[in-house]
């Protein structure tokens, strides 16, 4: 669908003339930027500001998604929330606010709904609005960023993914492209599953795992387990647990209720949900409610606020709009804004960009990356330095 003026107020010379400033911009091609059609999956502190930032660059489109409605605590630092939008779905405020006040040249969409379950509906977006921009403004965790990233493989054309999360004083920005031989954030920074061992040995009915338990946990007991953490009923983890207790168990049906039998039950499982992440599954999904959740941190008492919602937004639409121009963009950066408390990343305020270094491998199943393993001499150069060395 071609990009349509949105409201109808806007004075027509609005659309050429808002931008001039940018289009004296080195480094920037305002032809280029004003094509880009952008989906902003989660709109809340993170996606509403980046909407309303893409929104003043010119953008062709940006669709918003977002389950949730807005609450008066989000007005500190969503910054498109207005109070008489308390109680309204955030994407109808996103839309309402960017057509009203920061849409010059760019039509907006809403899409009310959770992009876990409803997977089927963001793959369908996508196509029909033939995205080249993702910004993930999502908190699920890191399988849900797996599959954010393998939709933008699978796309016809190509599709920049970029996601921007927030933590009391810190945010991080993650940039990825989707050329070939580009690794991709599975080879970089593939995610952990996060469900407890203790919760596998305690569905067995005893006491915590341990190298010498005795006893084994059948798979029921394992999927009632998944059931519990995924709140989920999804038809492919029955299939995924038996497998995942035959692969960690010398194809037994039963799981050992042993310390090291649950860490390959866990890793097995890994596997199985993300051999269905890839960009060649990721599009027949109608639900992704076979992948976990991170924990989440309790935001109502770590606190958030304006200032690391905008500048995490503005980074990441940064990153984004360099990549886009063609700029060799760290794939993550991390930054602490705080100049008195620090962080684990850096004692004073400051920010950092990682460059990784893939994990062996034959061909990375999201992006098909060979990773031939670190060199020789920076494995020693990281030895020497006590192995604390983060990237370069
Ligand atoms: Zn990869």
């Amino acid at each position: 669908m071609a990009a349509a003026p949105p409201g109808g107020a806007v004075p027509a010379d609005l659309a050429t003339a808002a931008f001039s400033r940018q289009q004296n911009l080195v480094d920037f091609d305002d032809e280029l930027v004003r094509r880009q059609r952008c989906f902003v999956v989660g709109s809340g502190g993170v996606g509403s500001c980046i909407g309303m930032t893409l929104a003043r660059m010119g953008v062709a489109h940006v669709t918003f998604v977002d389950m949730d409605t807005v609450a008066t605590s989000n007005l500190n630092r969503q910054l498109l929330f207005t109070p008489d939008q308390v109680g309204m779905n955030k994407v109808d405020a996103c839309k309402q606010s960017l057509e009203r006040s920061h849409a010059f040249r760019t039509s907006a969409a809403a899409l009310h709904c959770n992009a876990v379950t409803r997977w089927a509906d963001i793959v369908a977006e996508a196509q029909e609005q033939h995205m080249t921009a993702i910004f993930n403004g999502c908190d699920h965790g890191g399988f849900f960023d797996i599959a954010l990233q393998a939709l933008a493989r699978a796309l016809d054309s190509p599709c920049l993914y970029t996601a921007a999360s927030t933590y009391a004083y810190t945010y991080q920005v993650d940039s990825y492209g989707t050329a070939a031989g580009e690794p991709c954030l599975l080879c970089t920074n593939p995610p952990a599953h996060s469900i407890s061992i203790d919760d596998f040995a305690a569905a067995s009915g005893a006491g915590r795992a341990s190298e010498d338990a005795a006893g084994a946990i059948t798979a029921e007991e394992a999927l009632a387990v998944l059931k519990r953490v995924y709140q989920s009923e999804h038809e492919l983890l029955p299939g995924m647990v038996r497998r995942s207790i035959a692969a960690a168990s010398d194809g037994a049906a039963t799981l050992p209720r042993t310390r090291g039998a649950v860490l390959r039950f866990r890793s097995a499982l890994t596997g199985e949900i993300l051999a269905e992440l890839t960009p060649a599954r990721v599009l027949a999904h109608t639900s992704l409610a076979f992948i976990p959740a991170d924990p989440k941190p309790d935001t109502s008492s770590v606190g958030s606020w304006a200032v690391v919602c905008c500048m995490g937004s503005m980074f990441a639409v940064n990153c984004w709009v360099q990549r886009l121009a063609g700029q060799d963009v760290p794939p993550m950066t991390i930054a602490n804004i705080n100049a008195q408390r620090g962080s684990v990343w850096r004692e004073q305020m400051g920010w950092d960009s990682f460059k990784f270094h893939p994990e062996p491998s034959d061909g990375c199943t999201l992006c098909g990356f060979k990773a031939p393993g670190m060199p020789a001499e920076e494995v020693a150069a990281m030895a020497g330095a006590g192995g604390a060395a983060a990237g370069g």
